[in-house]
């Protein structure tokens, strides 16, 4: 699907795809026994000096625009099955901070892996955490301290949320809906510098986008409106300063919330990897950019949604993704003179690693999750993060009601297509080290396993 030359946002025509809308969806009693939603929000934004993650550089905070935070929709169906979703404004969540996050809900909630999936909307003016992108910064000491600590609390917070939606779970109806927004642009295929001369000219940008927004409403019994969950996908790289706000999915959430007094907005970001908010960098375009998303958002509740029918099940698998190629001991010592001091850092963490009988794997675990609301809606969450092609590839193959959620569970890299594998650059060529892999590169096999794999989760949650 190529960008639409329209930049204004409107609602797509609901498609009317549920099979399940049926006679006992109109009774008003029945459908609010169907499932129970529990809501629950918290602050993440920092108290101590933690750096602002992304862009490869120092960036220490000097001041907010609006809180971050942290939020968590914990669902139910009428057999009592659960699953909860969480969506934060990290800008990326490493495997040892999620990993703690699961093992506290399985001992707490009695959650397994397959029940919680842990999303971050990939925002650039979030807070550092953990292992995530631990080459990507200069290393002073007070700051690994006040990073780690930080972690700490937001994996204590994590699991307190979780346990709030849980407890606060009741009666409610799910529909769900899509609207279109435009403001992403395919970044591998639109120099930055010409989008704005190309958009003034009405020249039509080029590239895969996906501008659909999926959106699930959670309403109560009594009519009120208490969730409202929607994804697109585009980086939240509208701004690069050194203040504290969710970009534009921070400024969507926060207008939603406003519209509405008393629900709480949730956002994922779906395959947004190779997907750029063009023009950027000013607060002005990442205002216009979140009320952009917030109208289609509120297009698509004024639609007569269909509502999600009963039935929740859930499923996931690591697939193990190898790499090309291991890096050795002898091009980790060449580079660490490297004049990337990214490149350098990497090497000199990872030699180290080498001289303390560490060896390297050779694949990575890749988290992928499947969950079934209904008949109406599938809803695919894969770690990292996933370039557009996935979101098309699987919406085309599972048909309409599919979510493709990217940045779920672990920040590990760019998750390329076999496309953009293929032709490289930086979504698809060598730039594992960023991220601190082992390795330059994903095996070309990346795409392949990583379909069969949400293939047979599909097929799982579907029988
Ligand atoms: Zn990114």
């Amino acid at each position: 699907m190529n960008s639409a030359p329209l930049r204004t946002c409107f609602a797509a025509m609901t498609i009317a795809y549920a099979v399940g809308w049926t006679a006992a969806a109109d009774d008003d009693e029945h459908r609010f026994l169907e499932w129970k939603a529990g809501v629950a929000k918290a602050v993440i934004t920092p108290e101590t000096p933690v750096w602002l993650a992304g862009y490869g550089s120092k960036r220490p905070p000097d001041g907010k625009l609006h809180e971050l935070w942290m939020k968590a929709l914990a669902l139910e169906d009428s057999r009592g099955q659960r699953a909860v979703l969480i969506t934060s404004d990290f800008q990326g969540v490493p495997k040892s901070m999620s990993d703690r996050v699961f093992s506290q809900l399985k001992a707490k909630h009695h959650l397994d892996r397959a029940q919680v999936m842990f999303t971050f909307s990939h925002n650039h003016c979030g807070p550092r955490l953990g292992d995530d992108l631990v080459d990507y910064y200069p290393v002073e000491a007070e700051q690994v301290v006040l990073v780690n600590e930080y972690t700490d609390r937001m994996v204590d917070k994590t699991v307190a949320l979780v346990g709030e939606a849980l407890a606060a779970l009741s009666p409610a109806q799910l529909q769900t809906g899509t609207g279109i927004c435009t403001f992403a642009v395919n970044r591998r295929n639109n120099r930055e510098a010409d989008v704005p001369a190309l958009l003034a000219a009405g020249t039509p940008l080029v590239g895969p986008v996906d501008h659909s927004v999926p959106v699930l409403s959670v309403t109560r019994p009594d009519g009120t409106l208490a969730a409202i969950l929607f994804g697109y996908a585009c980086h939240p790289t509208t701004l690069s300063f050194f203040t504290w706000c969710g970009d534009y999915p921070g400024f969507a959430q926060l207008e939603l919330e406003r519209n509405h007094p008393g629900a709480t907005a949730m956002f994922v970001n779906t395959c947004g990897g190779d997907q750029n908010p063009l023009p950027r960098r000013t607060v002005e375009l990442c205002q216009k950019y979140g009320h952009m998303l917030a109208a289609a958002v509120e297009e698509a509740l004024q639609q007569p949604l269909p509502p999600v029918s009963s039935g929740l099940q859930t499923a996931f698998q690591y697939v193990e993704l190898p790499y090309l190629k291991v890096v050795t001991r002898d091009e980790l010592t060449a580079l660490t003179k490297d004049a990337n001091a990214i490149r350098a850092r990497w090497a000199d963490r990872l030699l180290k690693k080498l001289d303390a009988g560490e060896q390297f794997e050779a694949a990575y675990p890749y988290p992928i999750h499947a969950w079934r609301l209904g008949r109406e809606m599938l809803v695919i969450g894969m770690g990292a993060e996933t370039v557009v092609d996935y979101a098309l590839r699987f919406k085309h193959e599972f048909g309409p009601g599919t979510w493709v959620c990217g940045y779920a569970d672990d920040m590990i890299s760019y998750i390329p297509s076999r496309r953009v594998w293929q032709e490289g650059g930086y979504e698809g060529g060598s730039n594992l080290y960023e991220y601190g892999r082992p390795a330059f590169r994903w095996d070309g096999s990346i795409e392949d396993r990583i379909a069969a794999t949400v293939h047979k989760l599909a097929k799982q949650v579907r029988e």
